[in-house]
C-alpha cells in the first residue's frame, strides 16, 4: 500500500506518539477535516487502530496507536528518505545541478518530508546551499533568503537585458533578490 505525503505525515505523527487528533494536528499542521479522512484510510489499511475513550471534558474521543504494519511502514519510509538524501548529496557535491532539478521535479516534497521526519534539518540544508529544494518556498538563488510574494525578483532574462554576469548555475527557474542582483558585475 503506497501512501501519499499527507497520509505519511499522519502515520508518522501517530508512530511518533501522537494519540489524539489534536496531537496529530499539532505535529502535521494539517487541517482537522483532512486528518479525519486520512485516519479512516489508515484504519482501513490496518496501519493504525483507534480506541474510543473519554476526553478531558467527558466527551467521546478516539485514541490512536500504530499497528505493527504501521510502524514498519514508517521505518521503511525513513530508510527510503535516508537513501534519497544520499542521492541528493551526490548530485549536489558532483555539481549536477540540472540532474538535481529534474530529480526534484519528479520527487516533489521529498525534502519537505525529510525535514518532517528529521532526516535533515534547516541549518544543514543551509550549509549545503540546498534550502531551495524545500517545496513551496521561493528562495533567492544566490543568498537563499526567502523571496516573499511581494519581494522584488530578478530572473535570468533581467540579467541578460542588463548585460550582467550571471551566478554560476542560475537557471530560468531561479530568481535573485534585489541585493544579489545589484551586486552582480557587468559581464
Ligand atoms: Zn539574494
Amino acid at each position: 500500500m503506497e501512501l501519499d505525503v499527507d497520509e505519511m505525515k499522519v502515520l508518522g505523527a501517530i508512530v511518533g506518539g501522537g494519540k489524539t487528533i489534536k496531537n496529530i494536528k499539532q505535529t502535521s499542521r494539517l487541517d482537522k477535516k483532512e486528518i479525519e479522512i486520512i485516519l479512516e484510510s489508515l484504519d482501513r489499511y490496518e496501519f493504525i487502530s483507534g480506541v474510543e475513550g473519554k476526553g478531558m471534558w467527558g466527551q467521546t474521543q478516539f485514541y490512536f496507536t500504530p499497528t505493527d504494519d504501521g510502524s514498519k511502514k514508517v521505518d521503511e519510509y525513513i530508510e527510503h528518505l535516508k537513501s534519497e538524501w544520499k542521492k541528493i548529496i551526490e548530485f549536489a557535491t558532483d555539481g549536477k545541478r540540472d540532474q538535481l532539478d529534474d530529480y526534484m521535479t519528479q520527487h516533489k516534497f521529498l525534502v519537505n518530508m525529510m525535514l518532517y521526519f528529521k532526516i535533515v534539518n534547516l541549518p544543514a540544508l543551509g550549509r549545503l546551499n540546498l534550502r531551495f529544494l524545500i517545496e513551496g518556498k521561493h528562495l533567492c538563488y544566490k543568498c537563499k533568503k526567502e523571496l516573499g510574494r511581494f519581494a522584488l525578483k530578478f530572473s535570468v532574462s533581467d540579467c541578460r537585458k542588463r548585460g550582467l554576469k550571471m551566478p554560476k548555475g542560475l537557471t530560468t527557474h531561479d530568481d535573485l533578490c534585489a541585493d544579489c542582483f545589484d551586486g552582480l558585475s557587468v559581464g
